[in-house]
């Protein structure tokens, strides 16, 4: 055990303990003292030895040992104020001139997740759900998490009892014997949607129909009922094989009036109330004209492409992955939107056959992974000179870097960060930028 004292914290709100290697420690503030331990698994703190004035208690019990959530103990105003500072460092580095804009609050600070997922197991022969705690794989309790989706934490308390009057143990993961191994919720707060997948590691699912009966019964409000099975010892929850056992195997959400389709495996933002905050921005930053001609670049299952198809003449929409371009397609139909293309592709490959083409575009929307854009993408980019690029991004530093390759060409005009996931060090960001006249 030894004691330290915080010199300072990173951007993300962590603060770094150089040892024989350096440990990343969450939830210290700058000036604090505390006695540490070293680990298997990381630094632990064993005792805090002064508190920062502003830090304050954390909501969640299990805070400490979680790790999903890394700023409970700073108020929501300092949660916002560390996302805009942390936005600023990473600009300032890359020496990026713009206008970084507040950022946009959340109305859901807590129970935002519209996609929950609980691993289950036995703790002192009690069934208990929760998440692994961090680089471990043992189980934190954690029922009733505070960013989850209430009408889903009621719904995974429902399956515990149901699974004690039904008989039904929770999968080891050793020993290999018991029946539920993960539960996922996704829900729509829209529409009041809500599909339940419950994960079993083989076919064998006894008494599942009255599993689901009492479900039903308990929250009528459920629209469908899935069964997903994962035999693999994998950190993936969901496996290849499924059956609906009510309902059609998906829900609908609303964004910005269109809608959504969204199965187990949709890849889906899952705070919807600030994604409709973010995209309304994306078009607000865009002013998209009837003429437009737009790439919506990373589109996943085509929700930015399809909302902004009625002020524009044509949406072409690039997803590397099928299944997503799929949902996309499938998504437009729904909407009946007929001027948005799906194009099943690398971003960067397809844009280079644009820029082979000589093909004009108006604008790109893009919404990399957190790895940013390429290089190779960037450069056509530069060579295509769109009038506008709107860039949305979920990192802050690989943003900042890309706006700096783009900023000889490209006025860097604003910046706008907007809360998507509270509680977390995580940020999102909206950026326009416009062509330098020369
Ligand atoms: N714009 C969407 C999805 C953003 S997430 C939304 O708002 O929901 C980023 C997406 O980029 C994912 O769907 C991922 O599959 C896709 N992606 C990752 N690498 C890619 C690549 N090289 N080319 C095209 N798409 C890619």
């Amino acid at each position: 055990m030894q004691k330290i004292k915080v010199d300072k914290v990173t951007p993300e709100g962590y603060v770094l303990v150089k040892l024989d290697k350096t440990y990343i420690v969450p939830n210290l503030m700058e000036n604090e003292e505390a006695f540490i331990e070293v680990t298997k698994k990381g630094i632990r703190i064993d005792k805090r030895l002064s508190s920062h004035k502003d830090r304050v208690k954390a909501k969640c019990p299990i805070y400490d040992i979680c790790g999903g959530c890394q700023l409970q103990h700073l108020s929501y105003d300092n949660q916002m104020k560390l996302k805009f500072d942390q936005v600023n460092h990473y600009l300032t580095k890359e020496s990026v001139k713009t206008e970084l804009l507040p950022v946009i609050k959340s109305n859901l600070p807590y129970h935002y997740r519209n996609k929950i997922q609980m691993v289950f197991g036995l703790n002192k022969g009690k069934i208990v759900a929760g998440f692994y705690e961090e680089n471990t794989h043992k189980i934190v309790n954690a029922a009733g998490c505070d960013i989850q989706d209430e009408v889903a934490n009621e719904i995974i308390n429902t399956i515990k009892l149901l699974m004690r009057k039904h008989k039904l143990m929770p999968y080891n993961e050793d020993t290999k014997e018991g029946i539920i191994r993960h539960v996922m919720i996704k829900r729509s707060r829209k529409t009041n949607q809500v599909l339940v997948i419950i994960v079993t590691p083989s076919n064998v699912f006894p008494g599942r129909g009255n599993l689901v009966k009492d479900l039903l019964k308990t929250h009528p409000f459920i629209t469908s009922v899935v069964h997903n099975v994962n035999p693999k010892e994998t950190s993936y929850i969901l496996g290849d094989q499924e059956r609906i056992l009510f309902g059609k195997g998906f829900i609908e959400d609303i964004l910005l009036d269109k809608r959504f389709l969204i199965s187990s495996k949709t890849f889906y933002q899952i705070n919807s109330e600030q994604t409709e905050v973010l995209y309304q921005q994306v078009i607000d930053f865009l002013e998209p004209k009837k003429t437009d001609i737009i790439l919506d670049a990373y589109s996943g299952i085509g929700t930015i492409g399809i909302i902004l198809s009625k002020y524009v003449k044509k949406v072409l929409a690039v997803e590397i992955n099928p299944e997503s371009v799929n949902n996309a397609k499938k998504n437009a139909n729904l909407n009946k939107v007929t001027n948005f293309e799906t194009i099943a592709m690398d971003a960067k490959a397809y844009i280079e056959h644009l820029v082979n083409d000589n093909k004009a575009l108006d604008a790109i929307v893009v919404d990399p992974p957190r790895a940013g854009l390429d290089k190779a993408f960037i450069d056509s980019i530069l060579l295509i000179k769109p009038q506008k690029v709107v860039y949305v991004s979920c990192n802050p530093e690989t943003l900042a870097r890309d706006l700096r390759q783009l900023s000889y060409t490209y006025h860097i005009v604003k910046v706008q960060p907007v809360d998507m996931f509270s509680q977390t060090y995580h940020v999102e960001n909206i950026v326009l930028l416009s062509l330098k006249t020369s």
